[in-house]
């Protein structure tokens, strides 16, 4: 249970949030401007903000400066832009964490629920930074705010589709991962063919120094998923 402020123009979006948060039985509040946003925080205690982009009276990497010059609440950027340079950009400007638009409910509880936990985990609350969460997986290291990953030490040149998709797996190691729900989750599709994967899985496993036929890290179960474990 959390605290949540939605900063969302887009009436039907900002709706649909509330009743999906209630429902996960936080408390919501909402505001559809970035001036109301900072007025929000000024007064209230969040534990989380979820901010949108696109706001009718600020830029968001605007707004999301403004919050960050009063408050160090945890700050999860909803975009429908999906621009690598920008997003690397607002991680380093002091958001938490980043949606892409159209995400589903999951996705978003998922993302909360990692931010929460770290947010929580920081204990004193002193204004520190989080500590970063690195996912380890054998020799195998990942690490989601900086979007780099390394392997025994050497650091991987992954696009961003591949390292979304193996920041996905690495986060349930030994799991294995329905492509259904890697469609959901890291391609955020409710349909789409296999190929896709395939095609990406194929990179990644080459980038990770094997093959399906030999697999160490990456291992797809046909007809079923894909799972990331390390190697015996
Ligand atoms: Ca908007």
């Amino acid at each position: 249970m959390a605290s949540v402020l939605v900063v969302e123009d887009d009436q039907f979006v900002r709706s649909a949030l509330i009743r999906h948060l209630s429902d996960a039985s936080h408390t919501v509040r909402s505001v559809g401007t970035a001036l109301e946003a900072l007025r929000e925080v000024a007064h209230f205690r969040f534990d989380v903000v979820i901010l949108d982009l696109g706001l009718p009276d600020l830029d968001g990497s605007e707004a999301l400066k403004m919050l960050r010059g009063i408050t160090d609440v945890p700050v999860i950027i909803a975009t429908a832009r999906d621009d690598e340079t920008e997003i690397v950009r607002l991680l380093n400007d002091g958001a938490d964490d980043y949606l892409t638009k159209p995400f589903s409910v999951e996705h978003l509880s998922a993302r909360m629920a990692a931010v929460l936990r770290r947010s929580r985990g920081s204990g004193s609350g002193t204004g520190e930074a989080a500590p970063r969460q690195v996912l380890q997986v054998g020799g195998l290291t990942v690490d989601p705010l900086r979007r780099q990953a390394e392997l025994d030490g050497a650091r991987l040149d992954l696009t961003r589709r591949e390292f979304d998709l193996l920041a996905f797996l690495a986060g349930r190691p030994g799991v294995v991962v329905p492509r259904k729900e890697l469609l959901a989750e890291v391609w955020q599709q409710s349909y789409g063919d296999d190929q896709t994967i395939d095609v990406h899985l194929s990179w990644l496993r080459r980038k990770l120094g094997e093959t399906a036929a030999n697999p160490r890290y990456l291992h797809t179960l046909r007809g079923v998923g894909v799972k990331l474990e390390p190697p015996l």
